[in-house]
């Protein structure tokens, strides 16, 4: 079955089955039991259990087959060594959604992996879709029903939540129901066997009850899928997620530049980002963002409004918006004359409108609402500390009134204080009023609002290029490798690879006499450079493996004799292929391009400052091919380098088009040749606009 039809079944079942179920307090069994009668489930309940003829009220079952009438999701708790023949009768009973909560699988190694790959083969036998395994279970608070063994039932809410881990939702519930913030769909992704957190933001996506999507995640299933279900969603919906540990790309060694400079986690950062998606760095800041985000309408743009009653927390604010990317925002003249003629002299009617520690609730009124009128202003903060004539919860009324009357700014309070703000608070949260106690976390908050906007709107519809390439050839010298049994290539073959995809490169040949390389540099044309040419020496410059600006026969042989020799001194067990001669390049701004596989997302191109200084500036940024134009220069210009390219201080631009070529043609090349696992140009000279790039060092090396 689809597996979006099979969600849809999951979300809304007629009926349940619950294999496992007990009568015994204590069990899972019970647990899930008990939370779907509680939590108000309006379909019929079918307890199967072959010792028990009767489970809390609800008529029991020996076997799934016994039921007359059809089972739309059966929730499995029963112990591991029987969930198999239990799936495979939920399988002949045509059910169509399976919760298997029942741990001992994936998660215990070998044995349990494979009892999952049948589980997974059962779902597509009879085409089931499959929760968990190893899961606390589902809940929907607007169906309703709770097929989990929580404490509890989340209130009704408009966020849909999914997590990797059970515990933490458990713990999560538990916190949301003091919060007050309320969920429309709770799900725990357990093994992910079978459904996985792709589909789940789908389902989430097209579910008119859920507003907002929240994930914690571990590691994808499938990063290309995870993007591509995640830039669906995004134009609708944000979502958010925390990721925590270390993907499995960052355990293994890398030799290149590319490899050692991508973090374990680079590929996840830039996969979120490529597909709109923001990144909470803690549970705690994700629920002060699904805060703000229910109820809030989003921000046309980053110009925030603030009001207080004291000048300290005013300006602490100023500093976090700015720190966050917020604008302080301009207030028009006439809301500058309308505070002049209704506050005391002493406030300051500029932004933050401070209106003095004597301010009263009405004080506070016309302030709010002035901004909020104010076409100047996008958002508006809220700051109140408790002082002697302060009327903390009268002033919390007077924010809920301006909200209903403006309610398409968003607006947020921050009532700094202890026990005097209780109360208040309770006002603000039932009036839909986000409230933080510090202005960080609540700026914090505001600033994740716009950036859904500017990184919703930045997902744009464009194709990617092709480029003209030699694919032929490049599968050639791929196998002439593999017949070599190496897995580095040599310069030389590096460098024809960049040619057969169009890739400016200084010219290259191998020599393995030096009559020959005198030979191969009148061909090339004075100077020249010669390299060392070995799959066992990756940095040439290192072992003095590199000579340049070579004008004679006489220096090329010389050069020729004294890099075998350095070779031979610095690396005796190195194979030595030979010394390749390179055409002199022009020196220009020297730049890195470079690319690592990531497990789980695929090529991960680098752009960068280069040279011999690459990891030490660490000016680098990253993204996943395959790339758009608009991509290549975005990776460009993150880096400050790109500053630099775009001329300054009186220097020409350089050829940033030929380099987001360059770029764009090495995101083709590796997107179609998986067997490059690495590849590092190190440096490409970039020259004035008009003039083009150089690559004078490529390197490639290729899985086994
Ligand atoms: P490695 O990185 O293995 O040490 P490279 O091939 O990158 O060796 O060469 C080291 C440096 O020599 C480069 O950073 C560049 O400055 C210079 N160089 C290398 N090849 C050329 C060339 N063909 N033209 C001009 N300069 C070159
Ligand atoms: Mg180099």
């Amino acid at each position: 079955m689809d597996r979006q039809k099979g969600i849809d079944v999951l979300f809304n079942p007629r009926t349940i089955a619950v294999i496992g179920a007990s009568e015994t307090r204590g069990k899972l069994g019970n647990d899930v039991m008990r939370n779907l009668i509680e939590s108000g489930y309006e379909g019929r309940i079918y307890p199967i259990n072959p010792k028990s003829s009767d489970i809390l009220g609800h008529r029991a079952y020996r076997s799934i087959i016994d039921i007359a009438s059809t089972i739309d999701v059966a929730v499995i708790v029963i112990p591991a060594k029987f969930v198999l023949k239990a799936v495979e009768e939920c399988g002949e009973k045509g059910v169509k959604a399976l919760v298997i909560i029942t741990a001992g699988f994936k998660e215990i190694g070998h044995e349990g992996q494979e009892l999952e790959k049948k589980l997974v083969d059962l779902a597509e036998k009879y085409e089931m879709v499959i929760q968990g395994p190893n899961c606390l279970g589902i809940i929907n608070t607007s169906s309703p029903y709770n097929a989990s063994f929580s404490s509890g039932t989340p209130s009704k809410g408009t966020i849909a939540f999914a997590s990797q881990s059970g515990a933490l939702m458990t713990g999560i519930l538990d916190w949301s129901l003091m919060e007050k913030i309320g969920f429309s769909k709770f799900v725990s992704l357990g093994n992910k066997a079978h459904l996985n957190e792709a589909d789940f933001i789908e389902a989430f996506g097209r579910d008119p009850d859920s507003t907002f999507i929240l994930l914690y995640i571990e590691s994808v299933v499938d990063g290309h899928k995870f993007m591509e279900a995640c830039r669906k969603v995004i134009p609708q919906k944000p979502i958010f997620v925390v990721k925590s540990g270390v993907s499995a790309a960052g355990a293994r060694a890398a030799s290149s530049h590319t490899g050692s400079l991508a973090g374990s986690d680079t590929a996840y950062d830039v996969a979120f980002k490529q597909s709109g998606v923001r990144r909470a760095n803690d549970m705690a800041a994700l629920f002060d963002i699904a805060s703000v985000f229910d109820d809030m309408y989003l921000p046309s743009g980053n110009r925030v409004a603030i009001v207080t009653n004291a000048g300290g927390p005013g300006i602490l604010t100023t500093d976090a918006c700015e720190a966050s990317g917020l604008d302080i925002a301009q207030l028009s003249s006439q809301t500058i004359e309308f505070l002049k003629e209704n506050l005391p002299p002493a406030a300051a009617v500029y932004n933050p409108i401070d209106a003095l520690g004597t301010a009263q609730p009405e004080d506070y009124g016309l302030c709010i609402e002035a901004a909020l009128r104010d076409e100047n202003v996008d958002s508006v903060l809220v700051l109140l500390t408790p002082q002697a004539m302060t009327k903390e919860t009268e002033t919390a009324q007077v924010i809920v009134d301006a909200h209903t009357k403006y309610p398409d700014k968003p607006l947020i309070a921050v009532f700094m204080g202890g026990n005097s703000m209780v109360y208040p608070r309770i006002v603000l949260t039932e009036g839909h009023i986000p409230v933080f106690d510090f202005p960080e976390r609540a700026v914090h908050a505001l600033a994740e609002l716009y950036k859904y906007t500017v990184s919703r709107d930045s997902l744009r519809d464009e194709s990617i290029p092709k480029f003209k390439a030699d694919k032929k050839k490049v599968e050639k010298i791929i196998s002439d490798v593999r017949k070599d049994n190496r897995r580095v290539l040599l310069g030389n073959e590096a460098h024809a690879i960049a040619e057969a995809y169009d890739i400016p490169v200084a010219k290259i040949r191998l020599a393995t006499s030096s009559e020959e390389a005198k030979n191969l540099a009148e061909e090339l044309g004075y100077p020249v450079v010669l390299k060392i040419a070995s799959p066992d020496i990756v940095h040439k410059s290192d072992i003095g493996g590199i000579k340049v600006g070579l004008k004679t026969p006489e220096e090329v042989e010389a050069a020729f004799l004294q890099i075998l020799d350095n070779a031979k001194k610095h690396m005796p067990k190195a194979i030595i292929y030979g010394v390749d001669i390179q055409e002199m390049a022009e020196t220009g701004k020297e730049l890195i391009i470079g690319c690592s596989r990531d497990v789980q997302f695929g090529p991960l191109i680098m752009f960068g400052a280069g040279g011999i200084f690459v990891n030490y500036l660490k000016d680098i940024s990253f993204k996943l091919a395959p790339m758009t134009r608009t991509d290549a220069n975005e990776l460009i210009m993150e880096t400050k380098i790109g500053t630099l390219l775009k001329g300054v201080r009186g220097e020409l631009p350089s050829d940033v088009i030929a380099i987001e070529d360059t770029i764009l043609k090495i995101s083709q090349l590796v997107t179609d040749f998986e067997e490059i696992v690495e590849l590092d140009i190190n440096p490409a000279f970039a020259y004035d606009k008009g003039k083009g790039v150089s690559a004078v060092d490529v390197k490639i090396t290729i899985g086994g």
